[in-house]
């Protein structure tokens, strides 16, 4: 006897849920997706049901990731728990979302039959500001202010699953904003897939630093503006400006540049040369004072030589990147780089991904030890559960979940969601350890 198909998202939400049911989300993938896992959230809170646990949850939400290989196995290896636990009868109904779901519904469908609703991503609202849970802390919010991109780098799905470029209104934004304000969040992290191209839908114009201008005029409690995920041939000078002059913006900036050798980043369609990359570098560290930079870097991608990735390895060792992650080229089916001669084989990927990051480890290290005796502002983001009289915070130059954690012990309780002024006393590779 056949199961039946799986229903859409929609008509799942459409359904009326008895008020008794409880829901739970299991957020996958990058912080774009956890502000879709506080949407549906929100939208599922809306009908009255009670927000648990996944793993005991009536109805358990995965809002899955598909970006590469690594991220959709881990997608597929949550759904399969999840049809453990309903087996084991623990949970009731499983429903499936976001990216790996827009890319493979169908698949999914026939492949696991125990989904009771799938759907794909959720649509950005331009204007209205939807109802969201909060996954986060309560003193820090993640706000997505545009949707997709207009890159086409030749490695990368992300377009082709989210589709055409959206940038939220500025009055929407802004709303969204003094909302965070007024429930007394403290950071704002601003996300998008390529929140350097905000506005160009809506004012043919590059508006982020327009919009930016208006938040820090609107904000009393909140004290740190983040930008994440910046287009390295989008980052404009009146932006560099902007960040450096005001204060509630952070020092901090994440553009992954992926790569640095002139034919790689033609081959890959980024949009830059090396000699531009390496003047924007330039241009932010000379405006942008104790500017932290986040980059990340693909190595093994198609076409990649020993003389490329040398190029790349004395790059990073130039321009000594406060943060810096490196991936694997995964290749992916329905991107151009898929397609492309010269792929580089797995274990010579290993090797650079290796190499690179222990380049990056020592520059770390020693970037680390600049802070040692410094008095900096750290936000306090909870108590170490492990060590009495012992706190976990970040500093302006630590994005959450991706970045380092200053490690603060104190002879009097702190509370969490503040600020404190920490004095360093010594590092770990990536972490600080300080003192108030
Ligand atoms: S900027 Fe490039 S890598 Fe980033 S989402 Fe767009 S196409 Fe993908």
């Amino acid at each position: 006897m056949s199961m039946p198909s799986p229903k859409s998202l929609k008509q799942f939400y459409k359904e009326r849920i008895s008020q008794e049911k409880t829901v739970g989300i299991i957020n996958l993938g990058c912080a774009r997706n956890l502000v879709d896992s506080q949407v549906i959230l929100g939208r599922l809170k809306g009908k009255g049901v009670k927000i648990v646990n996944a793993d005991e949850a009536d109805i358990a939400v995965v809002n899955t990731c598909g970006f590469i290989e690594e991220a959709k196995q881990e997608s597929i290896d949550t759904i399969l728990d999840l049809i453990k636990l309903k087996k084991e009868g623990k949970i009731k109904k499983i429903v499936v979302a976001g990216c790996l779901a827009q890319r493979y519904s169908k698949t999914l469908a026939e492949e696991f039959p125990e989904i009771d609703a799938l759907g794909g991503i959720e649509h950005l609202e331009q204007e209205k500001i939807p109802a969201q849970v909060a996954l986060t802390p309560t003193h820090m919010a993640y706000v997505k202010i545009c949707e997709s991109c207009y890159n086409r780098c030749n490695f990368c799905i992300i377009p082709q699953i989210k589709g055409k470029f959206i940038s939220r209104t500025v009055a929407s934004v802004l709303e969204e904003i003094r909302q965070c304000d007024a429930r007394g969040v403290k950071e704002v992290n601003i996300v998008g897939q390529d929140i350097t191209a905000y506005g160009m839908d809506l004012f043919h114009e590059k508006h982020l630093a327009k919009l930016l201008q208006e938040m820090v005029k609107i904000t009393k409690n909140i004290q740190w503006i983040r930008l994440l995920y910046a287009y390295p041939a989008h980052i404009t000078d009146k932006l560099i400006d902007v960040i450096a002059k005001e204060e509630k913006l952070c020092k901090y900036i994440d553009v992954p540049l992926q790569h640095i050798s002139d034919p790689i980043l033609k081959n890959m369609n980024r949009g830059i040369t090396t000699q531009q990359t390496i003047e924007l570098i330039q241009k932010i560290r000379q405006k942008v004072r104790n500017a932290s930079i986040r980059t990340t870097f693909i190595v093994g991608l198609p076409g990649e030589t020993d003389k490329h990735f040398d190029e790349l390895c004395q790059f990073v060792q130039n321009m000594r990147f406060e943060k810096l992650g490196v991936f694997t080229y995964s290749p992916e089916e329905g991107t151009s780089a898929f397609d492309m001669p010269d792929q580089v084989p797995e274990e010579i990927k290993q090797e650079r991904y290796h190499q690179l990051m222990q380049i990056q480890q020592s520059i770390s290290q020693s970037i680390q030890e600049r802070y040692i005796g410094q008095t900096l502002k750290v936000l306090i983001d909870e108590k170490d559960k492990n060590e009495e009289n012992r706190y976990l915070g970040r500093t302006e130059f630590d994005a959450p979940d991706v970045d380092g954690t200053v490690f603060i012990t104190t002879p009097k309780p702190l509370t969490i969601g503040d600020f404190a002024t920490v004095t360093i006393k010594d590092t770990l590779e990536y972490d600080l350890i300080g003192t108030i």
